[in-house]
């Protein structure tokens, strides 16, 4: 069964569809994540760039990875919303933040990044896979 997946910002300025649902569903821990978002982590989903299309207009903002990597982290410039950010070790993919799927039901996090910084009272699942740090 193909299924279209849609999402976009908070004031619709951005659309997007994915052409599959991304395998690799991931919650990210670190310090930078947390500011972006706005939340305690960010969620993402690896979505493969030939699956990706987006309308509207984004800025992006260069953040570096700890790795030393760019990484360029895409938002709405009206509204604000984080949208995606690249991959240096996958640049065939972007790390697409899953709260602006118009329905996110079936997202759930299999990985947690950055486990050493979560804050304290975060429940980090023991059945997903988990990395204190970047994923090795
Ligand atoms: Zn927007
Ligand atoms: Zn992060």
């Amino acid at each position: 069964m193909t299924e279209t997946i849609t999402g976009g910002c908070l004031c619709g300025q951005v659309r997007f569809t994915i052409a599959a649902r991304p395998k690799l569903q991931l919650a990210c821990h670190c310090g930078n994540c947390r500011k972006q978002s706005g939340a305690a982590f960010s969620i993402s989903a690896l979505v493969p760039k030939e699956d990706f299309k987006i309308t509207g207009q984004t800025k992006t903002y260069l953040d570096k990875g700890d790795s030393g990597n760019d990484l360029p982290r895409v938002f709405c410039p009206n509204c604000g919303s984080p949208l995606y950010s690249e991959v240096a070790v996958r640049p065939d993919a972007i790390a697409l933040k899953a709260g602006t799927l118009d329905n996110p039901d079936w997202f759930k996090p299999r990985v947690n990044l950055w486990t050493d910084s979560a804050l304290p009272w975060v429940a980090i699942d023991p059945d997903c896979k988990n990395f204190p740090q970047n994923a090795g």
